[in-house]
């Protein structure tokens, strides 16, 4: 079956390629033939080059692995992103960039008619204890990234699933340390970044390019890509079973329950140890569609102090296993996040307010998912609530800020996610329209910002951001041609 699937794929690359290949933008093939004189064909392929096909699936979304590029940079070091996005620039070529490719904004990490980098080669990490700082590139996954440091006793903050990608820092990232260490992108020392026109610049809080500092933490793909990233080590991760947790299944019949708990642990917990992923999920099963919701409760320490979790915990639940845990086990009890071959759209919500804002958006997502227009090609979905607390703002303020800079309030991030069923190309303007509808029916609360990471393209994320003002000069003083508005797809409004 998974065989019988390769082939397909790569007949359906050939001949879009070779039928298209008239039509394909000229200027596009001439940087990659180019290019690949200049860099070798190891890291420039073409749809026959050994990696390109799995390179291409590699995207989390089938939406964006059905895209093609007409090259692929798999880039060893930065200066092979640096002679690439040169040429890119000059010769004006439509590009994008992935790591572990788990966007869900089609066209975000893939490009049709032009030069896709994927860094599946860089994926080097190292701890530095000296000046307790981690060094990652861009390739690298977070279970990889974790598994790889736990004998040092430090972990990066990063996502909560091991096969996420570092794609998340430049939305912000949610970890199971934000609530005591910050966003994720909080965290950056030090970034090396190749701008639109191939340089190469080093940011810092400090130095010249601390805007661009900033700016990257949030800005998404808009502000260079980054080839290497410096941040804090967070002793938080070893092989002992230092944290407890575990992962709570609870029936449909539960959900009044577990969105009053979800409210009140965001609104009233402070303690910096304590946090949970409530990740509501329908499944659809013929013409049935089946609620089987779970929390990941977790906390640093030996076991759980009384009280925080006392609400979720008197809940009717199908299972509840928890214990002493290692983090790396942590980041592995919703699965490892591998799966492929769905497409998949994200969108995000952000509440501040009483329970009844949780209501509403779960709501919004149920009657989406029962939907009659919806159902046929739907297979799953999810409407997850992750509690950023005041404490966690207020560590990324003393951390010079970041760009999306939330008011200093408890509030719950809210991530819709659909997955089609499996091998459907696109979603049908009727399916569109009943997720549009979700997030007008779920505005954020004034002055939250929206999580770029988890969001629909026709979301104005950036609108949303505290710094929003900044970020646009920023991005005018580093992209003045505005190349990366013009050539890649991203966030809209700089
Ligand atoms: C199963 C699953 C679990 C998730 N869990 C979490 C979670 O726990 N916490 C959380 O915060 N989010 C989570 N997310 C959302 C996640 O942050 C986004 O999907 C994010 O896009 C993942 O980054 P990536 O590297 O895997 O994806 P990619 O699609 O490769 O990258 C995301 C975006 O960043 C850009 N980009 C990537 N690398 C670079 C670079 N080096 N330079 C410039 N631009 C770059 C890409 O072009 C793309 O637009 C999850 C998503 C999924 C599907």
């Amino acid at each position: 079956m998974r065989f019988r699937s390769t082939c397909i794929l790569a007949a359906t690359v050939f001949h879009t390629y070779f039928d298209g290949i008239l039509a394909i933008n000229s200027t596009a093939l001439q940087t990659c033939t180019q290019l690949q004189t200049t860099l070798g064909s190891d890291i420039v392929q073409f749809p026959n080059g050994p990696e390109y096909l799995n390179s291409s699936a590699n995207a989390y979304s089938f939406f964006n692995a059905e895209i093609l590029a007409t090259c692929i940079v798999l880039p060893r070091q930065a200066s092979h992103v640096q002679i690439a996005m040169a040429a890119i620039f000059k010769n004006k070529v439509h590009y994008a960039v992935r790591a572990g490719g788990h966007s869900g904004m089609t066209g975000w990490n893939a490009v049709q008619d032009g030069i896709l980098f994927f860094f599946s080669h860089m994926k080097s990490i190292s701890y530095d204890d000296k000046k307790d700082t981690i060094t990652l590139q861009p390739g690298i996954r977070w279970g990889e990234a974790v598994q790889q440091l736990q004998p040092f006793g430090v972990t990066p903050m990063g996502g909560r699933l091991p096969d996420v990608g570092t794609g998340l820092l430049l939305g912000g990232g949610y970890s199971y340390l934000s609530r005591q260490h910050g966003f994720a992108c909080d965290a950056f020392i030090e970034l090396d970044v190749v701008l639109v026109n191939g340089e190469l610049v080093t940011a810092t809080a400090t130095n010249e390019h601390a805007d661009l500092f900033r700016a990257l933490k949030g800005g998404a793909n808009r502000f260079g890509i980054v080839t290497r990233y410096e941040v804090q080590a967070i002793h938080a991760s070893s092989l002992n079973a230092d944290w407890f947790g575990g992962l709570v299944l609870y029936p449909n019949s539960s959900v009044e329950a577990i969105l009053a708990a979800t409210h009140k642990f965001t609104t009233t917990v402070t303690d910096p140890n304590a946090t949970f992923d409530m990740v509501f999920v329908n499944t659809v099963n013929g013409s049935d569609v089946v609620g089987t919701h779970g929390l990941t409760l977790l906390y640093h320490g030996s076991a759980l102090p009384p009280g925080i979790f006392d609400d979720f915990l008197a809940i009717p639940a199908i299972n509840n296993q928890l214990g002493p845990i290692t983090y790396l086990t942590a980041l592995n009890l919703s699965g490892p996040g591998n799966d492929r071959g769905s497409g998949a759209k994200m969108g995000a919500g952000a509440v501040s307010g009483g329970v009844e804002e949780y209501t509403n958006a779960y709501r919004a997502w149920n009657d989406f998912t029962t939907d009659p227009a919806v159902k046929p090609t739907l297979a799953w979905s999810i409407l997850a609530f992750t509690p950023i607390s005041k404490f966690q703002i207020s560590v990324g303020r003393a951390r010079g800020s970041n760009s999306f800079d939330p008011p200093l309030v408890n509030y719950a991030a809210i991530d819709f996610q659909a997955n089609a069923i499996p091998g459907l190309r696109e979603w049908s303007p009727q399916v569109e329209a009943a997720r549009q509808t979700v997030f007008k029916r779920m505005p954020p609360s004034p002055g939250l910002p929206l999580y770029m990471n988890e969001s629909d393209q026709k979301q104005k994320v950036f609108a949303t951001y505290g710094r929003f003002e900044e970020l646009k000069r920023t991005y005018a003083k580093y992209d003045p041609t505005r190349f990366n508005v013009r050539f890649t797809d991203g966030p809209p409004g700089l």
